[in-house]
């Protein structure tokens, strides 16, 4: 039984073709919103056609950046039905997120009622070629019409859905990363650990700055001693060191993956050794010189896996397995895609049908 009332949408959009899919450019006919207010707390949780808010040029969102958000995806699995990937995973992130940046958190399965009573409405628009997705875009804005800087009143809870198209329709390219010195994403202390935009729009100069020196992204160090390796754009990274595979701990400024918490765990569960350390720049290039670093990658929900076949320091540069993908980043994307399209059975009980 829909616990949610749903406004039915005048017309419904026409399902796009398979093969055109992009990212995120592309939203289905209906979007869940609820309210929050002091006194009230989330309230009016409801489906209704997807289109434009009003929102006072006042509201807070505009000014302050309280803001917060989540990206998991709906899979069309062969017997046609639909599932999702720890979604739970994604809400606890979520409430996580919302203490960071003074947000009232959302109870837990009301939250995930909401998206599975959208993507449920919504089936129709999860594609079902190969490796294609909806994408499922949970966030919170601070919306109190007030420029003093506080902790809003009021708060809007909005879910959208966007059909995406695989994210490697020309196979697996490794990517060249270029290792980032001046700018920080941001420090223990601050929001890294948030999902909150505040910590992208601090990542938009480093990675035009990289991609003008022909670099697809930046290696983050953190902001502290300035050395030690933090992520990869806005996906977690891990490397393959000497047969172990070594990943950031999460200090602070790390955010939690998904992905990459799944990672570690069928690592873990192919009897392969895993740490969660503090990694230098200058041991990975050093690795690299010696022939220790055997591979790297980025994770997360967009690519699950992306290869890093280059990575370049100063005037330093080091090539990793040839630049190709490789063996066990490809098998954990295998894996992973596997387990998320259901062609390979879920020991791990990852997946919810919706
Ligand atoms: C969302 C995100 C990730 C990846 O998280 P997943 O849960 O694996 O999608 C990594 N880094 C940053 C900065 C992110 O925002």
């Amino acid at each position: 039984m829909s616990q949610f009332p749903v406004t039915p949408a005048q017309t419904l959009k026409t399902k796009p073709d398979p093969a055109t899919l992009s990212f995120g450019k592309l939203f289905t006919d209906y979007m869940f919103v609820m309210d929050y207010h002091t006194g009230k707390g989330w309230h009016d949780g409801r489906i209704i056609p997807y289109g434009p808010f009003t929102l006072e040029p006042s509201a807070m969102v505009f000014h302050y950046a309280q803001e917060i958000f989540e990206g998991l995806k709906a899979y069309r699995i062969p017997d046609g039905s639909v599932q999702l990937f720890r979604p739970i995973e994604n809400i606890r992130r979520l409430n996580s997120s919302c203490e960071r940046m003074c947000i009232p958190p959302i109870d837990e399965q009301l939250a995930l009622s909401a998206i599975h009573e959208l993507v449920s409405l919504e089936r129709d628009w999860v594609p079902s070629a190969p490796e294609t997705s909806l994408y499922i875009r949970p966030f919170i804005i601070a919306t109190d019409e007030n420029l003093g800087v506080h902790a809003s009143h009021s708060y809007v809870f909005c879910i959208i859905l966007s059909p995406v198209g695989c994210y490697y329709p020309e196979g697996i390219n490794p990517v060249k990363i270029y290792v980032e010195d001046d700018d920080v994403r941001t420090v223990k202390g601050g929001t890294g650990y948030a999902k909150t935009g505040g910590n992208y729009a601090a990542s938009i100069r480093a990675g035009e700055r990289a991609a003008e020196a022909g670099y697809t992204q930046v290696l983050w160090l953190d902001g502290i001693h300035r050395k030690y390796i933090e992520e990869v754009g806005s996906m977690n990274v891990l490397f393959k060191l000497d047969g172990t595979v070594v990943t950031p701990d999460l200090t602070g400024s790390v955010l939690p993956g998904i992905t990459r918490k799944s990672c570690l765990e069928l690592l873990q569960s192919w009897g392969i050794p895993t740490q969660e350390r503090l990694i230098s720049a200058e041991e990975l290039f050093e690795a690299g010189a010696s022939g220790k670093l055997e591979e790297a990658f980025g994770s997360g929900t967009a690519a699950v896996v992306s290869p890093i076949g280059e990575m370049g320091w100063g005037d330093q540069k080091i090539v990793i397995n040839n630049g190709n993908i490789g063996p066990l980043t490809q098998k954990l994307y295998d894996t992973l895609t596997g387990i998320q399209w259901g062609t390979l059975p879920d020991p791990f009980g990852w997946t919810v049908k919706v």
